[in-house]
């Protein structure tokens, strides 16, 4: 039993609260990615590095659990973020099973969870500041096939796209360009690593275009990061990616419709290599804590999370997070209770 100290209010969970991901067993817990204490403990726990976990100990948990690792995708394809057992803490597990979501005082960790501790340079915040955003930018990063030296753009300054350009940084990229709204998210993807910034409603696509053109030898970007979830960000894109390019998509998380392409001049003319990116694994888990435990001082992973809600305040949260008005809303369940 984890006492949780942080939670988040995530793209997702917006999506969640009007009803627009299918296959949700309401009424759900949400908070998918969650920090906390180790309240009790029954029998011996083992920490994802081996080690022995006591109650008291600052713990986090991999939120994706009951991957069959027996089916298909797990076994044949290599890919269990597309296995059909997969459940999500916070998403698909129901509120009438238990505790499987973070807006709670308290979750039920049950066996199997994947569960780390955190490192003591790690702060709470640092890590609910990342949240899934990070875990999804460590995926994508690896499915980018980055390499150091490239140029890379990211489309969306929110939670995951932030993520993104500071992995990328760290990765060696050249030059990263981010394109988003508004201004304090801009600011903030300057200070992960974007040398430049656009505003996506104070700059026109002609003028992005040619921006960053004028910067790669007048080619585009080696990399270009979907993390918008707008079907207008696809079709730009195409357009900012160099031929022989790669292009991650990773923010369509729910249906916003189609995406108009040219077959010949997007893809195939442009020998251009398409990727999706869907959750995450539990390696991306372990990953994103050991990023947080060399780079939380120097990035500003904690300033992602800019205000902290109680529950009784959790429907402005969502509104808060729906209209932009803060990066990310964070949840601590205990406030208030004196
Ligand atoms: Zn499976
Ligand atoms: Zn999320």
């Amino acid at each position: 039993m984890l006492r949780t100290a942080r939670s988040e209010v995530c793209g997702t969970d917006v999506h969640l609260w009007h009803g627009r991901l299918s296959g949700v067993p309401y009424p759900i817990i949400p908070g998918h990615v969650s920090a906390g204490t180790l309240e009790s403990i029954r029998g011996p726990l083992a920490a994802l590095d081996g080690s022995r976990l006591r109650e008291g100990d600052r713990a986090v948990f991999f939120d994706v659990h009951r991957t069959c690792g027996r089916c298909r995708a797990c076994t044949v394809h290599h890919t269990p973020t597309r296995c059909a057992a997969r459940r999500v803490y916070g998403i698909t597990d129901s509120a009438s099973e238990g505790l499987f979501g973070g807006w709670s005082q308290y979750i039920y960790l049950e066996p199997g969870v994947g569960i780390a501790r955190l490192p003591d340079a790690v702060h709470f915040d640092d890590y609910i500041g990342g949240g899934c955003g990070l875990l999804t930018a460590v995926h994508i990063i690896e499915r980018a096939g980055f390499q150091a030296g490239e140029s890379v753009l990211v489309q969306g300054v929110g939670a995951v796209g932030l993520s993104a350009i500071a992995l990328a940084k760290l990765s060696g990229a050249a030059e990263i360009f981010a394109i988003g709204d508004p201004e304090p998210r801009l600011a903030l993807a300057r200070d992960m690593g974007a040398a430049l910034t656009f505003s996506l409603s104070a700059s026109s696509a002609a003028e992005r275009l040619a921006a960053v053109r004028d910067r790669t030898y007048g080619e585009g970007v080696d990399v270009v990061i979907e993390a918008a979830g707008s079907p207008r960000a696809i079709e730009e894109g195409v357009q900012l990616v160099r031929d022989g390019g790669r292009y991650v998509v990773a923010g369509h998380y729910t249906d916003a419709g189609p995406s108009s392409l040219n077959a010949h001049h997007d893809i195939n003319r442009k020998h251009l290599e398409i990727r999706g990116c869907w959750g995450s694994q539990v390696h991306h888990f372990a990953e994103a804590i050991r990023i947080l435990e060399q780079h939380a001082a120097t990035l500003p992973w904690r300033a992602i999370g800019q205000r902290t809600y109680p529950l009784t305040a959790l429907n402005e949260a969502l509104a808060d997070a729906e209209a932009m008005r803060i990066t990310k809303a964070l949840v601590d369940p205990w406030r208030g209770e004196g």
